[in-house]
């Protein structure tokens, strides 16, 4: 296996006794982008400074191509960070605030005016090179923060919510930006992001952490079909989630047993299982139907409807069993004003065997 681009070896940050940062292992290879997702406070911003070398690690290594780095000033680690306030410099020019990068690097004059009207240039802003900050919009000073980073020419870029400042649509313009500009550049991108349209849009490798912790890194596709903890299913929404106990499995079938009934599943994933133990069983919205009446289908439950939250021309119907377990349903927008439920009302839901997903705990 070649080596990764940045390692990270059991990394962690401690503030007095709380554990910001956990014990992280991962490896990225170059030129990937890198979209690092968890609720607030779980750590996130926290290993990107430590990346940075804004930020000294408590324990544990970051390689980059196999060095160890822990000990190297920023200036020195070629890995820039952009964030969400930008800390452009108000009083320079946006030419000046590119070139700064270059000054601590100790590029001379005439080279720094020409590398960073080139890098002015790609970014479309070869125009505004002598205006000054506050002279541009949102849009154009997330331009010129990508520009002071990357005129470096950085081999790495840590990005740090770079768009939640936006609005939506200019958000949703730029995530098209930074996704050609890292293909066309090579470099690798760390890119933090509460959003997960901007994460498995972008990404080749989505991380997704839960207090100092990773609880799984892998392709968007991975991670969306095959959730690896109960806590990454609920994280990313949308799914049902029934906690099992593990009844019978023979015949390429498992049997499930649950406060909502019992639930058959395909057994292909259910390797290693073993009757009586504890699993969470994990139907996505799409995978879930409503079945016209009962007896229709093979895992079924009665649940009543509590709410409808509208998607464009799709509607999540959202549903609780009798033993409270909250069901998402997602259906076309014609399909639920033909079913003309209220709240309140009765209905079955089901799914087929093959599409539930085995979580083992
Ligand atoms: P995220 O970016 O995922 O929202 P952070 O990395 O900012 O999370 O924070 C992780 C944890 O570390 C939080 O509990 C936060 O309160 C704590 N923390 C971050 N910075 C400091 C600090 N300078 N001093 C004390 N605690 C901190
Ligand atoms: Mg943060």
């Amino acid at each position: 296996m070649s080596q990764a681009h940045i390692s990270l070896k059991n990394l962690r940050k401690t503030y007095g006794p709380a554990v910001a940062v956990e014990n992280l292992n991962l490896d990225i290879e170059e030129g990937k982008f890198i979209a690092i997702m968890g609720p607030s406070g779980c750590g996130k911003s926290t290993m990107l400074r430590m990346l940075a070398g804004l930020e000294e690690a408590s324990g544990g290594d970051i390689l980059h191509q196999g060095r160890r780095i822990n000990d190297l000033p920023i200036w020195e680690r070629e890995m820039p960070m952009v964030w969400q306030s930008l800390a452009l410099f108000p009083f320079l020019t946006v030419r000046e605030n590119v070139e700064f990068g270059l000054r601590m690097n100790g590029v001379g004059a005439a080279e720094r005016k020409h590398r960073a009207q080139v890098w002015l240039k790609k970014l479309g802003l070869g125009e505004y090179a002598d205006r000054g900050i506050d002279q541009l919009s949102g849009g154009q000073r997330q331009r010129v923060a990508l520009a002071r980073c990357l005129v470096t020419e950085p081999s790495v870029l840590l990005l740090d919510e770079p768009l939640s400042a936006l609005d939506a649509h200019l958000s949703v313009q730029m995530q098209g930006e930074l996704k050609r500009l890292q293909r066309e550049l090579g470099i690798t991108f760390i890119y933090v992001t509460h959003s997960h349209s901007e994460a498995f849009s972008m990404a080749d490798t989505v991380v997704i952490m839960n207090k100092g912790r990773i609880e799984q890194a892998g392709s968007p596709e991975d991670i969306y079909l095959r959730p690896a903890t109960p806590f990454v299913a609920e994280f990313l929404g949308g799914s049902s989630i029934f906690g099992c106990t593990v009844r019978t499995r023979k015949n390429g079938e498992l049997v499930l047993e649950s406060a909502d009934g019992t639930f058959k599943c395909d057994a292909a994933q259910s390797s290693g299982l073993t009757p009586g133990q504890n699993v969470s069983l994990v139907v996505r919205a799409d995978q879930i139907s409503i079945t016209p009446a009962a007896g229709w289908a093979d895992n079924e439950v009665s649940c009543r409807v509590i709410g409808e939250e509208f998607v464009g021309a799709l509607v999540n119907l959202r549903l609780e069993t009798g033993a409270g377990t909250q069901i998402t349903v997602q259906l076309q927008q014609r399909d639920m004003q033909s079913l003309d439920l209220e709240t309140g009302a009765g209905v079955t839901a089901s799914w087929h065997p093959e599409d539930g997903h085995i979580i083992a705990e």
